[in-house]
C-alpha cells in the first residue's frame, strides 16, 4: 500500500501522537527522501555511463552538482589515459569554467595516499598526511575543502577538489555521501572512456589506430554516398627511415615519430581523422575535402616536416616525407580501393625521388 494512503488510515491518525513521539514518522519520512535521492542518483549514474567524452562527462557532473549546491571552486585533474603523463585540468569557479594555470605533471605521487583514502576526504587530512608540501601547494590557490580520488582498476585516474560551498555552512554528511556516490559513478564513466580510447588509439602517439581508421573510412564512404559529396585521404610515409635508424639509432627514430605525429596534428583540421597506419606510415581522412584541398593540406604538411628540426642529444635531426592522395568521387569505391589508390600515389612520390606529393590517377 502507498504511504500516502497508510498515513490517512484512521488507526494511524488515532495514534499519531504516539507514532510521532517514537520518531517513527520522522524515520519513514527520511527514508522516503533517501529513496527519492537514490532514484535520482541511479538516473544520474545511467546518464554518466552514456557520456561520450570526458568533457561531456564532466559537464554532466557539473549539472548534477548545480542541482544540489555550488562549490566556490571545483578542479578536475584527470589522466587522459591514452598517453602517459597527459594530465587534463578542468577548473570552475562557482561552477563556471575558468582558465587555470594549475600544473600537475603526473598523478603517481598521489597514488599511495589515495590507496588509503579511497573516498571523499577532507583537504586538511590530505595536507597533513601526503607528507610532501610540493604535492599540496599547487592546489592551495583554490582553497579546497574536500578532495576526492577517481580510482579505477589500474590505479588513480584523477583527483577532484571542491572548495567551500558558496552558500551555507560546511558540506553536510548527506552531501558528502552524495558526492561520494556520484564520483564513484564518474570514476566508472572515466574508466570506460579511457578503455574506449585505448581501443581506438595507438598508445605511443595517441593517434587513431589502423582499425579505427578503416572503420571511419567505411562510415565516411557511406556518408559521402548518401550526401553526394567527396572526401580525400592522404597516406604518408617517412623517407629512408631505415637508413635514419641505422644512422642515429632507434630511439632517435622514435623521437621523430612523436614529433611527426604532433606536426600532422598541428597542420590538419580538428575534424580530420589522423591515424598511425603502420610503423612509420600515417593516414589522414579529410572529410568533405576535394582533391585540391587535400593537395594543399598535403603540401603544407610536407613543407612543415621538411622544416622540422628535432633536437636529439647534441644532434639536430631532419626528415622528409612522401605523400599520396586519393579522393572519393562518388563512384562505388570501397575502402580498400581508396587505400590502394593512395598507396599507389605514395609509391609514385617515392619513385620520383621522395619528399613530394602525388595524387591518385583516378582523381582525374
Ligand atoms: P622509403 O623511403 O622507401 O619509405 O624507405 P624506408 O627506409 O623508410 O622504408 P622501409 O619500409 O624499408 O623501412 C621502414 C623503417 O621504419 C624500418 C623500421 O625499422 C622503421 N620503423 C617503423 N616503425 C618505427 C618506429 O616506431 N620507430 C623507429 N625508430 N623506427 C620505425
Ligand atoms: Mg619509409
Ligand atoms: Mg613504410
Amino acid at each position: 500500500m502507498q504511504w500516502e494512503n497508510i498515513r490517512k488510515d484512521p488507526k494511524i491518525i488515532e495514534n499519531y501522537q504516539l507514532l510521532n513521539e517514537t520518531g517513527l514518522l520522522e524515520h519513514i519520512e527520511s527514508m522516503r527522501i533517501e529513496n527519492v535521492g537514490l532514484n535520482n542518483l541511479l538516473n544520474e549514474a545511467f546518464e554518466i555511463s552514456r557520456q561520450e567524452s570526458v568533457e561531456e562527462l564532466v559537464n554532466f557532473v557539473i549539472k548534477c552538482l548545480s542541482d544540489k549546491f555550488i562549490p566556490s571552486s571545483l578542479i578536475f585533474v584527470l589522466n587522459q589515459g591514452i598517453m602517459v603523463n597527459r594530465i587534463k585540468i578542468l577548473a570552475y569557479k562557482n561552477l563556471k569554467a575558468i582558465e587555470s594555470n594549475l600544473k600537475v605533471d603526473t598523478l603517481d605521487p598521489y597514488e599511495k595516499f589515495f590507496r588509503k583514502y579511497t573516498g571523499t576526504t577532507s583537504f586538511m587530512i590530505f595536507e597533513h598526511e601526503i607528507g610532501n608540501q610540493d604535492l599540496v601547494t599547487p592546489f592551495e590557490d583554490f582553497n579546497p575543502e574536500i578532495i576526492v580520488p577517481v580510482i579505477g582498476r589500474t590505479g588513480l585516474y584523477g583527483i577532484i577538489l571542491f572548495g567551500p560551498k558558496v552558500l551555507g555552512p560546511e558540506y553536510t554528511a548527506d552531501e558528502i555521501s552524495y558526492l561520494d556516490k556520484l564520483i564513484k559513478f564518474t570514476s566508472i564513466g572515466i574508466q570506460n572512456n579511457i578503455h574506449y580510447e585505448h581501443s581506438v588509439r595507438e598508445p605511443k602517439t595517441g593517434l587513431y589506430n589502423h582499425n579505427f581508421f578503416i572503420r571511419r573510412l567505411d562510415e565516411e564512404i557511406a556518408r559521402a554516398k548518401r550526401a553526394g559529396n567527396s572526401f580525400s585521404i592522404i597516406m604518408l610515409d617517412i623517407d629512408n627511415f631505415k637508413q635514419f635508424n641505422d644512422n642515429y639509432g632507434h630511439m632517435a627514430g622514435d623521437e621523430i615519430i612523436l614529433r611527426l605525429a604532433a606536426t600532422i596534428r598541428y597542420v590538419m583540421r580538428e575534424e580530420d581523422i589522423i591515424s598511425r597506419f603502420g610503423g612509420e606510415e600515417f593516414t589522414v581522412l579529410l572529410p568533405e575535402a576535394e582533391g585540391e584541398n587535400a593537395w594543399a593540406a598535403a603540401e603544407r604538411l610536407r613543407k612543415e616536416v621538411e622544416e622540422m628540426t628535432v633536437d636529439y642529444g647534441r644532434q639536430s635531426l631532419h626528415i622528409t616525407i612522401s605523400l599520396g592522395i586519393a579522393t572519393f568521387d562518388g563512384g562505388n569505391t570501397e575502402n580498400f580501393d581508396l587505400i590502394e589508390q593512395a598507396d599507389a600515389a605514395l609509391y609514385i612520390s617515392k619513385s620520383k625521388g621522395r619528399n613530394q606529393t602525388s595524387a591518385s590517377a583516378s582523381n582525374g
